[in-house]
C-alpha cells in the first residue's frame, strides 16, 4: 500500500510507505507552515508511535520550534490544547481507525482545526530537498503538557447542560473498549469522575490492538457480549485516536455508528432555546437522514457538506451551527471545539440517559428508524467520474440529485450516495432505507447497474 496523502494528513504502513524520511519531510514543512512557532504534539498510542513522535519532535526542535508534548492522548485533546494555548499548530501521530501496521500524521492550524485544502497546499509547498535548520544555539525547547487530559475532561463537563453530581448518583455501569489505544488514558478517568462503574476491556494503552480497531459492530462482539454478561447499562467503544464514538445498548446490541450523532442532535436540540432553533445542524452527505427527521421536530435546518471533518467543522463555524458531525460516530460540539470528539459525545450521552430515565435501547427506539449500508465497488481502470455520471442517469429522474461530493440521490423513502476514492480504485456506495434488507437491495441494484456500465465501456 502506497503512502496516503490527503486533506486529513498522511498515512502509511510503517517501515514501507511511512518511513522516517516521510516524517522529516512533513515535520520540516509544518515548522515552516507554523513560522517556527510553538507546536503541540500528541500520539494515539500505537506501538510505532514513540519512534515516529521522536523523529517528528526532533525535527521540529531542529527547525527552531518549541514543542509542547502531551504524550499519548486522543486527537481532540491535542486540538483543544492547540486552540487554548499560544501554539502556532498541532500534530497528532495517528492512523485513526486503521489497523496496527499503519501510522500517520494529522495537522492542526493555530485554532486547533484541521488544515483545509488551501492550508494543505501551503504545507506541501514547503516540501524541499534542502531544508534549512536553526543554528545550534537557536533550537527549540521541549516541555510537557501533562494537564491536557484533565483540561479536555473539564471542557466536556463544562457544557451547560451537564449535571455531574446527578450523573454520579445514577452510578451507570459501563463496559469500555478503547482498543488498547489513547482512549485508555482519558475515558476511564472521565467515567470514574462521573461516578460510573467501569468494566474496562482493552484499555491498557499498550498499542497492541486486541481487534480490528475500526469501531464497527463486527469488531465489537467482545464488548457486546461483556455488556450482556455483566448486565451493564451500555457499552462504549472509541477508535484509536478518540474521535469516533460507538454505543452498545444494555442488551448487547450495537445501536449503529450513525446513531451516535443522531442521539446527540436529539439531546442538544431539546436543550436549545426556541429563539436559537433557527441555527442549523451541520452533517456530511453520508450521514443518516434521522438527523433531518429529528431537526424537523424543532423546525431546525440541516446543512449537508462534503465528507471530511474539516468540511463539516468549517461550515459549522461559518453558520454558527448548534451541533454537527459525521455519521461514522463523529460528534462536533461548537461550545467545546470544532473537531470530532468522543469525550464530548460520552458526557452528553450520560446526561441524556439520566434525563430520559429509561434504558439506552428505549432511547434508541425513540429516534427515527433507518438502516444504513456501506459498501464499495472495485472499478479497476474504469474512469470513476464517468461511472458517477452514468449513475445519475440510471434513476427514473424522480430523485433529488446532489453533486457536491460524488453523487447523492434522495428519494422519499431512501437515499444513496456514491463517492470515488482518491487513493484506491473504488467507488464507495452508501444507501439508507427503513430496513436493512431494503438498504442491501438498493446497494446491490446500483452495484449491478455500475458493473454493467463498466462491462459495456471496456
Ligand atoms: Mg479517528
Amino acid at each position: 500500500m502506497s503512502l496516503m496523502e490527503s486533506i486529513s494528513g498522511v498515512r502509511g504502513i510503517v517501515g514501507s510507505s511511512l518511513t522516517p524520511e516521510v516524517v522529516v519531510r512533513y515535520a520540516q514543512a509544518f515548522a515552516e507552515f507554523c513560522d517556527k512557532g510553538p507546536i503541540v504534539v500528541g500520539r494515539d498510542g500505537r506501538i510505532t508511535g514513540k519512534i515516529l513522535t521522536n523523529i517528528l519532535v526532533s525535527t521540529l526542535l531542529a527547525k527552531g520550534c518549541d514543542v509542547r508534548a502531551i504524550g499519548i492522548c486522543p486527537t481532540p485533546t491535542v486540538a483543544l490544547e492547540t486552540e487554548h494555548s499560544d501554539a502556532a499548530g498541532g500534530v497528532i501521530v495517528t492512523a485513526s481507525h486503521n489497523p496496527m501496521e499503519w501510522n500517520g500524521l494529522k495537522f492542526l492550524n493555530t485554532d486547533g482545526i484541521f488544515l483545509d485544502a488551501e492550508e494543505n497546499n501551503v504545507l506541501r509547498n514547503h516540501f524541499t530537498d534542502n531544508p534549512v535548520y536553526a543554528p545550534w544555539d537557536s533550537i527549540g525547547t521541549h516541555s510537557s503538557r501533562p494537564d491536557a487530559i484533565n483540561k479536555h475532561i473539564e471542557a466536556a463537563l463544562g457544557l451547560k447542560y451537564i449535571e455531574v453530581e446527578s450523573i454520579r448518583k445514577r452510578k451507570f455501569k459501563v463496559v469500555l473498549d478503547c482498543v488498547n489505544a489513547s482512549g485508555g488514558v482519558i475515558v476511564p478517568k472521565l467515567l470514574e469522575r462521573l461516578g460510573c462503574e467501569v468494566i474496562p476491556i482493552h484499555c491498557d494503552v499498550s498499542g497492541v490492538f486486541a481487534h480490528t480497531p475500526e469501531p464497527l459492530p463486527e469488531n465489537l462482539t467482545e464488548l457486546a457480549g461483556t455488556v450482556k454478561n455483566e448486565s451493564a447499562d451500555m457499552g462504549i467503544a472509541v477508535d484509536p485516536d478518540g474521535d469516533r464514538l460507538v454505543l452498545i445498548d444494555e442488551n448487547g446490541k450495537p445501536i449503529g455508528e450513525e446513531y451516535s450523532i443522531a442521539t446527540i442532535v436529539s439531546f442538544v436540540l431539546s436543550h436549545t432555546e426556541p429563539s436559537d432553533l433557527n441555527r442549523p445542524v451541520v452533517v456530511n452527505l453520508s450521514t443518516t437522514r434521522a438527523v433531518e427527521d429529528i431537526a424537523g421536530r424543532y423546525g431546525t435546518p440541516v446543512i449537508r457538506t462534503p465528507v471530511g471533518e474539516i468540511n463539516v467543522a468549517k461550515r459549522m463555524r461559518r453558520e454558527r451551527a448548534l451541533i454537527g458531525g459525521e455519521g461514522s460516530g463523529g460528534i462536533i460540539h461548537p461550545e467545546v471545539h470544532y473537531g470530532r470528539d468522543a469525550i464530548v459525545g460520552i458526557v452528553i450521552l450520560l446526561q441524556y440517559l439520566l434525563e430520559f430515565g429509561k434504558p439506552l435501547s428505549e432511547l434508541r427506539a425513540s429516534l427515527p428508524d433507518y438502516s444504513i449500508k456501506k459498501d464499495k465497488i472495485q472499478i479497476g481502470n474504469s474512469d470513476p467520474d464517468a461511472l458517477l455520471e452514468s449513475i445519475a442517469e440510471t434513476g427514473d429522474g424522480s430523485g433529488t440529485v446532489t453533486t457536491d461530493d460524488g453523487i447523492r440521490i434522495d428519494y422519499p423513502d431512501y437515499w444513496v450516495h456514491f463517492r470515488k476514492s482518491n487513493t484506491e480504485p473504488i467507488i464507495r456506495i452508501i444507501a439508507e432505507a427503513p430496513t436493512a434488507e431494503e438498504a442491501s437491495t438498493i446497494v446491490d441494484r446500483y452495484k449491478t447497474a455500475i458493473i454493467k456500465v463498466m462491462n459495456n465501456t471496456e
